[in-house]
């Protein structure tokens, strides 16, 4: 297969609220928040892991757009991603198959998208080496059926609300590809705006907004793309 193009998606995430990627439990410091985010090891800034982004990208598009006409129905409504490994998959063919690699079609080709670490933008890694972007520390209670009392109050630490990130997607056009394939990749952008990442959404974390997007150097406007 001839790669034609490689298409650069660039733009800003910005916060609406905060933000809860958790780094797992290896990383608890001791004294240390319990709930604590995914920083950089040598910085210590908050950045967005692609493979957070990717995952609710692919989710996204499985669950509201592609379940509709593809094939995929079983797998999404199992909860896991779509396995067929066809070449008129977008999913497949945009994210890669999950599918054993002799059950593909041969002409699948390697995983189109490309969805890199989104690290702060540089105005906000700035305020966060000067000391004055500091982590928001969350406190989530679960309220008792009979009495109403909160109890177990766990923290939960988030990037605030205002902070940007810097969005960078690389799509790589194969011969014979479909045009589409952006437009997928822009409606789960536009999913994202209407869901949320990383952890809590259903509780208000992680609304995003994605601004300035570009498509190698072209503005490009979500007001347009239709999600469903
Ligand atoms: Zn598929």
């Amino acid at each position: 297969m001839k790669l034609t193009h490689i298409k650069e998606i660039t733009g800003i995430i910005r916060l609406r609220s905060g933000l809860h990627i958790g780094a797992g439990k290896d990383s608890v410091e001791i004294g240390g928040l319990d709930q604590p985010i995914i920083k950089d090891p040598v910085t210590k800034a908050p950045y967005i892991p692609g493979s957070s982004l990717k995952g609710k990208l692919r989710s996204l598009l499985e669950t509201s757009v592609f379940m509709k006409n593809q094939g995929t129905r079983q797998a999404v409504m199992n909860g896991n991603p779509c396995t067929c490994g066809k070449k008129d998959c977008p999913a497949c063919v945009i994210f890669g198959a999950h599918a054993a690699p002799k059950a593909c079609d041969p002409d699948l080709g390697p995983t189109r998208l490309l969805v890199r670490d989104a690290p702060l933008t540089p105005e906000f890694m700035k305020l966060f080496k000067d000391g004055r972007l500091p982590m928001e520390v969350k406190y989530e209670n679960i309220i008792h059926r009979v009495n109403g009392t909160a109890e177990n109050p766990r923290p939960l630490e988030r990037v605030p609300a205002g902070a940007c990130f810097t969005l960078n997607l690389a799509l790589r056009i194969y011969e014979g590809d479909s045009d589409g394939l952006l437009d997928w990749v822009l409606k789960g952008l536009k999913l994202i705006q209407l869901d949320a990442l990383g952890g809590g959404g259903s509780r208000g974390s992680g609304q995003v907004v994605f601004e300035d997007l570009k498509v190698d150097g072209q503005p490009v406007r979500l007001d347009a793309i239709t999600a469903f």
